[in-house]
């Protein structure tokens, strides 16, 4: 244990809600920086966290002000109803030493345990609720190829030996998804039906052509589709334009993460659902996560949290934009409604300001997908923008039953490119895949294995970056709601292609 901290309350008394002076409630940390106050100053501190005398000290532990003390359930979506069974994932039981403790079952953290356990890293993964949760089990199912950006600005922004590494890993990330499904066997109705964007008005046009182009340059197997072509491939007039990557597919996300889960499990990587980290502090030789459940002592961890990332490491989760996004989803459609709806089975995402994406599943059911009020929501009414639309796309659609209605948060960066950070000596956090995770998030994990077993920062297909908080992050939803009327705006007023 490092000199200047020492355990001040047993974990019953610290996960106490204590009423604080201010109005507002706080936890007390499990830890806190020796300094010379008399008791019941020390005790004022502990509340506080104000205290002048020991502000410089206290950055070694860090505490979670909201905790997500109890596992939360599954959001009632298709998915929770469709995806193969859970492995049982019990918490956490007491206290536990393991090499790299990884924080969040997503994507990101399920796919750095199955990639350290095959090494045999001995790697204990630890989830609020359980595997695939989060974003990863509440997704579009859209496993897209590619960055954000295209591959001249990633060359631009990044240079050329580390451009074109990322331009490799975010390119192949959906092959490595389909390999990793094929290898382990996983049941979650993947198929390998390529990623159309598509576009209705000039601006979003104007960026497809220049996206084919640069895609061209670069060797990617993509293809410019004009009016006619693009209204075959999706059964709507709407679109000016679109663009077919053939690297792309789709998936069952919950059926994805829990098959991730259960082959990191095999592979030796031990799992547990229903256990939150609350705290994290440095100690002499590693870390130690304080979780509602029992300690983990660590010699490396990884954060894994991405859109639910909460204060387990200072500014963290101000570095990213939590932002909302929901799904609407029908009952299986006629053979004659399906055939008129994206009839090559490829998924779609729009390049429009407010971007829209849908795709069919496995039993012709339409998952429409696009901008979400900012909190939990699966009331119907929250969701009548997307079935509008999804009629305003296939009039046939107009009598057809929705019957599933979710959301979730995924992680926004302000450079929009994934960020991989290492503030402190044994510590990688990983995140903000700008809506492009399900592909990008597993390969993210598997570099932060390649990381933690000894690659070099010059080999790495991804840049690590020191954390960079957003300006007036706290108002965020205010941000957002903004942005959104802004953004459908723009789409309204733009001309048409
Ligand atoms: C509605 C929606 C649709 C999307 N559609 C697509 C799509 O079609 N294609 C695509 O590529 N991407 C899509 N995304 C984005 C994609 O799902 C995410 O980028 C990806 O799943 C991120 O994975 P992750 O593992 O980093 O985070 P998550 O899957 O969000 O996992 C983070 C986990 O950390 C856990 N956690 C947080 N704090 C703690 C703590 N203190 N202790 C323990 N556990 C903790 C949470 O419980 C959560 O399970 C979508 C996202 C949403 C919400």
């Amino acid at each position: 244990m490092a000199a200047d901290l020492q355990p001040v309350l047993a974990l019953p008394e610290m996960v106490r809600m204590m009423g604080h002076p201010s109005g507002k409630r706080e936890r007390l940390a499990l830890q806190r920086p020796r300094h010379r106050h008399a008791p019941i100053l020390r005790r004022a501190c502990i509340l506080h966290q104000k205290c002048f005398h020991c502000r410089h000290a206290r950055p070694r532990t860090f505490k979670v002000e909201e905790p997500k003390m109890a596992a939360k359930p599954l959001p009632k979506s298709l998915y929770a109803e469709t995806a193969r069974a859970a492995l049982p994932t019990p918490p956490l039981p007491g206290d536990r030493s393991t090499d790299v403790a990884i924080v969040g079952g997503g994507f990101t953290g399920l796919s750095t345990a199955l990639h350290l356990a095959q090494q045999g890293v001995d790697v204990t993964l630890i989830e609020a609720s359980e595997p695939g949760w989060g974003a990863s089990g509440r997704n579009g199912g859209q496993v897209n190829p590619g960055l954000k950006h295209d591959p001249s600005a990633v060359i631009k922004d990044h240079g050329e030996a580390l451009g074109r590494r990322m331009i490799e890993l975010s390119g192949g990330a959906p092959a490595r998804v389909f390999d990793i499904v094929r290898r382990h066997q996983i049941q979650c109705e993947v198929a390998e039906t390529g990623t159309l964007r598509a576009a209705f008005n000039r601006p979003g046009a104007a960026m497809i052509e220049s996206t084919a182009r640069d895609y061209a340059l670069h060797g990617a197997p993509v293809s410019y589709l004009d009016r006619q072509e693009i209204k075959v491939w999706t059964g709507s007039d709407r679109y000016a334009c679109g663009l077919i990557d053939r690297r792309g597919g789709k998936l069952n996300p919950l059926g994805y993460a829990r098959g991730l889960a259960e082959a990191a499990h095999n592979a030796g990587a031990k799992i547990h659902g229903g256990t939150s980290a609350v705290s994290l502090a440095r100690e002499a030789d590693g870390w130690k996560l304080a979780t509602n459940s029992g300690t983990l002592r660590a010699r490396r961890v990884v954060l894994a949290t991405n859109g639910y990332s909460d204060a387990l490491w200072p500014g963290l989760a101000r570095s990213i934009i939590p932002v909302f996004s929901a799904i609407a989803a029908t009952e299986p459609l006629s053979e004659a409604q399906a055939q008129g709806i994206l009839p090559e089975g490829s998924v779609l995402f729009e390049i429009a300001d407010l971007t829209v994406y849908y795709r069919l599943d496995a039993h012709r059911r339409l998952l429409m997908g696009g901008r979400s009020v900012s909190r939990d929501t699966g009331d119907p009414i929250d969701y009548r923008r997307l079935t509008d639309y999804a009629i305003r796309l296939w009039p046939t659609l107009k009598d057809v039953r929705w019957t599933h209605f979710w959301n979730g948060q995924l992680a926004i960066t302000q450079d929009h490119y994934p960020h991989l950070h290492e503030p402190a000596p044994g510590l990688i956090a990983a995140l903000g895949y700008n809506g492009r995770g399900v592909a990008m998030a597993t390969a993210t994990g598997a570099e932060v294995a390649r990381r933690l077993t000894g690659t070099g920062l010059d080999e790495l297909c991804l840049p690590v970056s020191p954390i960079t908080t957003y300006p007036f992050h706290r108002f965020w939803p205010l941000g957002v709601t903004i942005r959104l009327w802004w953004g459908a705006m723009r789409d309204r007023l733009a001309p048409a292609a």
